[in-house]
């Protein structure tokens, strides 16, 4: 990994080094931070020959070489500096609040509208709200197009930044047309590396973030942090990993929770981590709980799902989202859990 000595290289110097390093069968990947650009070498970046020559440049302050299977997302990276900022939010400095429903009703966007007032009023950082789902049935509600109008909206009328997934390019295409603030990455898609690949390349450089869902079948920590790897590869850094439970579920919870795993990925990683308590214990009246637990076990943010009215709701909102009375007073106890956790 190449750090320059300013902020980042001129496109001559982008040339000349990728050039060296060509020579050895390895390829650039920019990665643009926040505050400074650093340039990873892709493929076996241990030539000393071509560190040598890398270090001879008078423009290269480093090169950093790091003996791990995900070498930008290690703690050890120099990505580590650059810290994410969303909804006014630096993640690490304050705890992030993402809230909306499991799925927006195309057939009753005042509901989503209601939803995104309450939010805002309840002090909610960011809008989430599935536009396309992932259903395990073929004839579930398979989600629509006409719902990101309805996202878009809510985002014009409280201000607040939006979160949706998407499955494919097509819709890829589509939520980046639309400057869709994060784009999440559910957890069916984890292991999709072609498409991680393309979102990773598609909001290279730019301030877009990604929210990588933990796989319900992955293995802890390593195969998360490969698959975050993939994006950071591709050029965008701005990643926060989101456990949501695993399989097999604990009886009675919908997922086995897996709110413990950050104190475990924090130890590897510099990346920001918020939790998804929602669809880990799958009922409403459990979500209070668990978001506590996951502030507990040092957890940069919450994703919960929340509606004004749960029972009208379609997608999994009538079982498990939270109203946002609820939510707000998680969200008075997940920051004084968040101080208190800052003294360990
Ligand atoms: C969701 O966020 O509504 C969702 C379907 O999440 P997951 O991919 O974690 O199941
Ligand atoms: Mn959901």
């Amino acid at each position: 990994m190449i750090i320059p000595v300013a902020p980042k290289l001129t496109p001559e110097q982008l040339k000349e080094v990728e050039a060296i390093v060509a020579e050895f069968g390895c390829h650039i990947q920019p990665i643009v931070g926040a505050e400074r650009s650093i340039y990873a070498v892709l493929g076996d970046e241990r030539h000393e020959t071509m560190i040598n020559r890398l270090l001879g440049l008078e423009y290269v302050d480093r090169f950093d070489h790091i003996d791990s299977p995900y070498k930008l997302m290690d703690k050890r990276s120099s990505l580590a500096t650059g810290k994410l900022t969303l909804a006014g939010v630096t993640l690490g400095e304050a705890p992030l609040f993402v809230a909306g429903h499991c799925t927006i009703d195309p057939k009753e966007p005042n509901l989503f509208f209601e939803t995104a007032a309450a939010l805002k009023e309840a002090g909610a950082h960011m809008l989430r709200g599935g536009v396309w789902k992932p259903r395990t049935m073929p004839y579930s509600y398979q989600g629509d197009s006409a719902a990101l109008d309805i996202l878009l909206e809510a985002r014009q009328r409280t201000g607040l930044p939006v979160n949706t997934e998407v499955m494919d390019a097509e819709q890829l295409r589509i939520v980046i047309e639309h400057q869709v603030d994060m784009i999440q990455i559910g957890a069916r898609n984890s292991v999709n590396y072609p498409l991680l690949r393309q979102i990773g390349e598609a909001t290279a450089g730019t301030k877009t973030a990604v929210l990588l869902k933990r796989g319900r079948a992955m293995a802890p920590v390593d195969e998360f942090l490969a698959a975050a790897e993939y994006i950071a590869a591709a050029g965008n850094p701005n990643i926060i990993l989101c456990p949501r439970g695993t399989l097999p579920s604990m009886d009675g919870y919908r997922n086995h929770p897996d709110e413990c795993i950050t104190q475990l990925l924090k130890e590897k990683t510099w990346a920001a981590i918020c939790v998804d308590p929602s669809h880990s214990v799958g009922r409403a009246h459990y979500v209070p709980g668990a978001c506590l637990a996951a502030m507990a076990y040092g957890a940069d943010g919450l994703v919960v799902e929340t509606h004004v009215e749960p029972g009208k709701g379609i997608g999994d909102d009538p079982k498990q989202s939270v109203t946002p009375e609820v939510l707000g007073k998680i969200m008075a106890d997940a920051r004084t859990i968040w101080e208190l956790r800052r003294r360990y």
